[in-house]
């Protein structure tokens, strides 16, 4: 027996797509691949060609369709450059690729960006196919069309909206995913409990140890309630421009900038807990939120393994530089998203520079106790002392 595929619809009209899930990936990507007309390019990078690529390409043969090697990328968010996007375009020029092409963005949140912006572009735009292998890809990055690169240190800062034709998201990809990593998408999944779904955010409270473990089934269940989340906020926000989809960038303004920094060394869904902690402190210094919030939400996020204090001081002048480029600054001033209580997000608030610095407190390690010295031991008794 097939085992069941989850389907969410996002969009309406002529921008509509599936979500599909299922504990079983390749044979849902293998089975989806098979009848799409026209050429496919994969693009993927170092880690899944490895561990997940071969998977499909022989799930595809055994269903008739054989795939050309993919395009690969190396692995990590230094590749959301420029550079990349011209190795994938020049790839699609180099296979002769028209607009009956279809790119498969094959890998976690990057290579969708890098791959999905791309498609977004070359020839003005030709279909793409978002098969998410992380588990922050799968229920986050790869809804909703947004893609785009970093540039001069800036995240996400050049992009546009490309809707995918779908997104197939595979949870026994997820088996090979590093501990680290799966706890990196488990931040951007509190992260949707703390705006939108407070059922969600109390189940990780009951039974956060049981979720960072992988297990495809369980997966699937988490994956097709967050990527139902996004959906919604996504179908009355397509473009990001009427405030709802917005809430989506709780704990971005300052995860941006602490993820910038590199000698903190924060990957993406790290940079953002230790941005919502912080944005609680916000919430509270506004009157808006007591502090239980914020310390809910911080034991959340230890039961799930991430760090609630940063590895390192701040740098506040690098900060300060970052959340000065955030695409989400109006008039000078940072815009935050505050959650006002667990499921309930409100953006648009202006919060000043000295009260981002002072949030920042309550994501620093407290000072080490200065260590007391051992009292001196007593000098060995000498034989002659003894006498
Ligand atoms: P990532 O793409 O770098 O993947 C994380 C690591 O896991 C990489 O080393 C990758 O090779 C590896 N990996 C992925 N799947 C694997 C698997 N099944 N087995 C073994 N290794 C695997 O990072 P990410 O955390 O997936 O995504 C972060 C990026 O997504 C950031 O750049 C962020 O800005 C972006 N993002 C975009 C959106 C959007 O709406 N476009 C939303 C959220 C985040």
């Amino acid at each position: 027996m097939r085992p069941a595929v989850q389907r969410i619809q996002v969009l309406r009209g002529p921008l509509r797509y599936p979500v599909l899930v299922a504990p079983r990936g390749a044979a849902l990507v293998s089975d989806f691949l098979a009848r799409q007309p026209g050429m496919l390019v994969v693009v993927t990078d170092t880690h899944v060609a490895r561990h997940v690529w071969p998977l499909i390409r022989e799930a595809c043969r055994r269903r008739g369709r054989r795939l050309p090697a993919p395009l690969v990328l190396p692995a990590g968010e230094a590749t959301k450059r420029w550079g990349s996007v011209v190795r994938v375009q020049r790839a699609l020029l180099a296979r002769r690729c028209d607009r009956s092409t279809c790119v498969v963005a094959l890998g976690g949140g990057v290579v969708l960006d890098v791959a999905g912006f791309a498609a977004a572009t070359y020839m003005r735009g030709v279909q793409w196919v978002a098969v998410p292998t992380s588990l922050l890809a799968m229920v986050d990055a790869a809804v909703g069309g947004k893609v785009g690169i970093d540039l001069a240190g800036t995240k996400n800062i050049v992009g546009a909206f490309h809707q995918p034709r779908a997104v197939l998201a595979g949870t026994d990809f997820l088996r090979t995913l590093p501990e680290r990593e799966r706890r990196n998408g488990l931040a951007e999944v509190v992260k949707l409990g703390m705006v939108a779904d407070r059922r969600l955010f109390e189940c990780l409270e009951e039974r956060a140890r049981e979720w960072r473990r992988p297990q495809p089934r369980r997966d699937a269940a988490l994956v097709t309630r967050c990527c139902t989340i996004k959906a919604r906020l996504v179908a009355d926000d397509e473009q990001d421009r009427r405030g709802i989809r917005a809430r989506l960038n709780f704990g971005h303004t300052i995860g941006h900038a602490l993820e910038a920094d590199a000698r903190q060394g924060l990957l993406h869904g790290e940079a953002v807990a230790l941005g919502m902690l912080a944005a609680c402190a916000v919430a509270t210094a506004h009157d808006l939120a007591s502090d239980t919030l914020r310390r809910r939400l911080q034991r959340v996020l230890v039961r799930l393994g991430l760090r609630v204090v940063l590895p390192r001081a701040p740098r506040i002048a690098l900060l300060r530089r970052a959340w000065q480029r955030d695409k989400k600054l109006c008039m000078g001033a940072p815009r935050f998203v505050l959650t006002l209580r667990i499921g309930a997000a409100s953006v648009d608030h202006r919060v000043s520079e000295a009260q981002i610095v002072e949030s920042l407190r309550v994501i620093v390690a407290p000072p080490r106790e200065p260590r007391l010295r051992p009292p001196a031991r007593p000098r060995a008794a000498t034989r002659q002392g003894v006498r």
